[in-house]
């Protein structure tokens, strides 16, 4: 006998950040730009500036907000990584900046708290 899996995927809808199962309609936001829509929980960690960037960006380089492992993050490994790129001329600094974002918020870090800790970092000397 077959099995065969019913599609209930495909009425489901999923928040475009961070792919968390939207089951009250009612409370979902609907971007700006129109190009997916967001959990309740992301839209309260997230500015609707930051919103429609981030969508923006998984849109573009796939992934999604905590698709990583966060306690493996490391913000010297990307700090390092896009001090290389940039020496080595491999990019300008404008898409290395998206890049760096979209690493970051892979590891599900808002730009809050990455912020937070890249002032630590650069105040304890790049250490
Ligand atoms: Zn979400």
């Amino acid at each position: 006998m077959i099995n065969t899996p019913k599609s209930k995927v495909s009425n489901k809808l999923k928040c475009s950040i961070c792919h968390a199962d939207i089951k009250e309609r009612n409370k979902a936001y609907q971007s700006s730009l129109k190009l997916g829509i967001v959990c309740d929980l992301c839209k309260r960690r997230f500015s609707n500036e930051d919103i429609d960037m981030i969508i923006n960006m998984f849109f573009a380089f796939g992934e999604y907000f905590g698709a990583r492992d966060k306690s493996k993050f490391s913000i010297k490994d990307v700090i390092v990584e896009f001090a290389i790129d940039l020496d080595e001329g491999k990019a300008n600094f404008h898409s290395q900046n998206i890049k760096l974002w979209h690493k970051v918020l892979t590891y599900g870090i808002t730009p809050e708290e990455f912020l937070k800790e890249l002032s630590l970092y650069v105040e304890q000397g790049f250490v």
